[in-house]
């Protein structure tokens, strides 16, 4: 996977985010304060701005830029943890031209130690964690157990829509929901469903490219 492997991630993503930028926003309405479609929105549309201004040849290099966009462009807690991760992610990446399937295992892992680093929170606890979690978790595993990569990216997406749908249940601990308490019981968190949306996109990206 190249550099114009991880531009068409970000570009599905943007897309998907674009598409369901109002459903984002009413499960932030339930929960929060109804701005994470608008966030999303506005931090996707500034990344696909900057990328042909930007000299990406690597795919850390595209990575790294969509963190800083989203960190620059994004306010709210979803700008600052989206954007960490995406850093995160393009660090562990370094200079490579390109990178295979268990280089972006790493990247996720990375990601999502970033996420946790800044916001501190664990799954369980109703955030963005509990869809990236287990996506990360299931990619890694179908690589190392030798399943196909096209397989090992369908546990992926599977895993983090599956980890958004059980969110629903959950109580909010950590971020703005959590002020709702046991109120925040009932819905599905916004950033756990962003994030399954933005890993749908790298599954779709990867079928693709396959
Ligand atoms: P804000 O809450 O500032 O309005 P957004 O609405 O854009 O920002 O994003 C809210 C989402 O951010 C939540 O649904 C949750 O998934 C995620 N989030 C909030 N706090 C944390 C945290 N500490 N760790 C991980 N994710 C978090
Ligand atoms: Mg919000």
């Amino acid at each position: 996977m190249d550099s114009a492997f991880f531009r068409s991630w970000l570009a599905q993503a943007a897309a998907f985010v674009e598409a369901q930028r109002d459903h984002l926003t009413q499960l932030d309405a339930a929960i929060g304060d109804a701005d994470h479609g608008i966030n999303l929105s506005r931090g996707f549309g500034a990344i696909m701005a900057a990328l042909p201004e930007a000299s990406t040849p690597t795919p850390g290099s595209v990575l790294r830029l969509a963190g800083s966009t989203l960190i620059s462009k994004v306010g709210g807690a979803s700008g600052p943890l989206y954007g960490m991760a995406f850093r995160q992610a393009g660090k562990a990446l370094a200079d490579a031209s390109d990178v295979d399937a268990q280089a972006l295992a790493a990247a996720l892992e990375a990601a999502l130690a970033g996420v946790q680093k800044i916001g501190a929170a664990r799954e369980g606890e109703k955030t963005m964690v509990d869809a990236l979690a287990p996506a990360v978790s299931a990619f890694s595993k179908a690589l190392s157990g030798g399943e196909q990569e096209a397989d090992a990216f369908d546990a992926l997406a599977a895993a983090a829509a599956a980890g958004a749908q059980a969110t629903v249940s959950m109580q909010a601990l950590k971020g703005r929901a959590s002020y709702l308490g046991p109120r925040s019981v009932g819905h599905e968190d916004p950033g756990a469903a962003s994030t399954a949306l933005i890993l749908a996109a790298l599954r779709d990206v990867a079928r693709g490219n396959l």
